[in-house]
């Protein structure tokens, strides 16, 4: 059982998967490796110059690693509502958390198996990204009529994990770091990576 499963290791699913595991909860990847940003190269990601998109998501996947996603290549088939929270089946095997993002990039089949709401032909979402059955949050692409950017997806799904934070602490959550924190957090990642 994990607090969080994601579905889709693009720039939408692994930045909600960055901010669920770096605030404590724990965090599944599932992800077939389609992602768009292997044909791309971005110009045009604030903060970022010029990047490979293949590079940045190496970079990516290793940042999500550092704070304990646990990644796997694999094919969700299938997501179901339980009394609890979603049981999601890979290779025949059932995975079950108390939350699920799906960010699929712009196949909304999961969405509409599990009965989420649509807007025409995309997914229905509210601005924090959760669709209309609760603790179900889509992401990226698939919430969007071609308006598709990676700086986008990578913010649906901050939005998304932020929200998933705010009900489990009780109260409106931001993830704000400082100058100060920063050698903790090197610290932090040394030692994990030296285990
Ligand atoms: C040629 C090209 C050039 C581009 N150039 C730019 C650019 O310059 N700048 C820019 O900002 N954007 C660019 N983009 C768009 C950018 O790549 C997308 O906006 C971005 O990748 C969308 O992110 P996402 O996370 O929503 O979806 P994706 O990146 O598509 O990721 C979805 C992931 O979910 C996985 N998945 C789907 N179904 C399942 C399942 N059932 N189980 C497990 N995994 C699943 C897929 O394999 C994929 O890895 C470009 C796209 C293309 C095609």
């Amino acid at each position: 059982m994990s607090d969080v499963i994601v579905v889709g290791g693009g720039p939408a699913g692994l930045s909600a998967a960055l901010f669920t595991a770096k605030n404590g909860l724990s965090t599944t990847v599932f992800d077939t490796d389609g992602t768009w940003m292997h044909k791309a190269h971005l110009f045009n990601y604030l903060g970022i110059g010029s990047v490979d998109g293949s590079a940045f998501l190496e970079t990516a996947r290793a940042q999500v690693d550092s704070f304990g996603v646990e990644r796997h290549e694999a094919e969700v088939t299938s997501v179901e509502r339980t009394d609890d929270g979603f049981a999601v089946t890979v290779d025949g095997e059932t995975h079950e958390s108390a939350y699920l993002v799906l960010a699929t990039g712009a196949n909304r089949d999961l969405a509409e198996a599990l009965g989420c709401a649509f807007d025409g032909d995309l997914v229905a979402v509210d601005v924090t990204m959760e669709t209309s059955v609760e603790d179900a949050y889509a992401t990226g692409a698939m919430v969007r009529a071609e308006e598709w950017q990676a700086v986008i997806s990578a913010g649906d799904g901050a939005a998304a994990a932020l929200n998933v934070l705010s009900k489990e602490r009780g109260d409106h959550y931001h993830d704000f770091d400082v100058p100060a924190d920063a050698e903790a957090v090197g610290e932090l990642l040394t030692d994990e990576g030296d285990e």
